[in-house]
């Protein structure tokens, strides 16, 4: 009988809670203000962050995403997305290095550090792997699109958080592991990627990151979110999605959606195989 040892492991860890303002993560013509309604509040709804923790049954570890950092307010300062999209509920055994301490990792011991794209809520822990010989892995369009502006930053791309690392490129949906596939999911920005991971027991589980951050932005029909680099791109992104999802039965894991985070085992040692 084939026994954990055997089988792909998924760690889901929340990494922190920002607030910001519902109209950045979904275009919802249901909430805005109107005519007869004119002075609607605001939605000042959680954004929870989460990476996820892959061992893979031939040893090699995996991340993906790699959360927000513990000192947002100096590095987002300058980009005034402080303002927008503060940190402002998370505990300290969930930042990023705390989580890998409880797994009893260190950075190096990862093989694979896969982003999902560079915004500043995802990749902004990445430097904790430079010179570790872990293989860090983004889009080709992302990693040419997020090098390409000078200063500080472009909107969420705040340019000090990823340059100078060593970046690994995918330009097609590229299948890394039996079972672990990184799947182009372009339009949130250059180069969005999603992840699909085959667990035996529990059937795929598809992680979308930012290219579908609540399961209101899914459908059908999409409702499209306030940071869409390419929209056109993005709807068709959001297309392929359900029809893995219709293919193969997987189960969505949307990227910033606290209700669904709330549904999910999370933390070290609740893992799904
Ligand atoms: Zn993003």
């Amino acid at each position: 009988m084939a026994t954990d040892a055997d089988k792909i492991k998924v760690t889901i860890l929340p990494t922190g809670t920002m607030h910001a303002d519902l109209t950045w993560l979904l275009i919802d013509p249901q909430r805005m203000a109107t005519r007869s309604n004119p002075g609607r509040q605001k939605d000042w709804v959680p954004v929870p962050t989460h990476v996820v923790y892959i061992e893979h049954p031939d040893g090699t570890k995996l991340l993906w995403d790699a959360g927000v950092p513990r000192d947002w307010e100096q590095r987002w300062g300058p980009t005034g997305l402080d303002q927008y999209f503060p940190v402002d509920e998370v505990t300290d055994d969930m930042w990023l290095d705390s989580r890998l301490e409880q797994l009893d990792l260190e950075p190096g011991d990862i093989d694979y550090l896969l982003l999902s794209h560079l915004h500043m809520d995802h990749a902004a822990n990445a430097k904790m792997w430079q010179d570790t010989g872990t293989r860090i892995v983004v889009d080709q369009a992302e990693k040419d699109g997020a090098l390409s502006f000078d200063g500080y930053n472009k909107g969420a791309h705040i340019k000090s958080d990823y340059d100078g690392l060593e970046l690994d490129t995918i330009a097609e949906d590229t299948e890394l592991l039996p079972g672990i596939t990184l799947l182009r999911t372009p339009g949130h920005t250059w180069g969005t990627l999603s992840l699909k991971v085959d667990l035996a027991d529990s059937g795929p589980m598809l992680f979308t990151s930012d290219s579908l951050y609540l399961r209101e932005s899914y459908g059908p029909p999409p409702i499209a979110a306030g940071i869409v680099y390419d929209t056109v791109a993005w709807f068709a992104s959001v297309e392929k999605i359900r029809a893995i999802e219709e293919q193969t039965g997987a189960t969505i894991v949307f990227g910033h959606a606290a209700d669904q985070m709330a549904e999910l085992r999370t933390g070290p040692g609740n893992y799904y195989t």
